[in-house]
């Protein structure tokens, strides 16, 4: 391991992550404004898969940091 060399797996993970969260975020915006009603319930399930989707590399950028040690 060289500590001075960023893991490359390691920023990758952690561009989808803040790309996912990213998403999440701007799924969220969609849905402030909107009222209860189709319209509503259809960027809710949007925004429930962008927060799966950021739960998910989130999860996976932290176990890669500690199996692989590269903090
Ligand atoms: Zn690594």
């Amino acid at each position: 391991m060289h500590p001075s060399a960023e893991c490359s797996e390691r920023r990758r993970l952690r561009w989808q992550y803040r790309e996912a969260l990213r998403a999440y975020i701007d799924a969220t915006d969609v849905l402030d404004p909107l009222e209860m009603g189709e319209e509503f319930d259809h960027a809710y399930n949007l925004a429930t898969f962008a927060r799966i989707e950021f739960e998910r590399s989130r999860e996976a950028y932290h176990r890669h940091v500690s199996e692989h040690g590269c903090s």
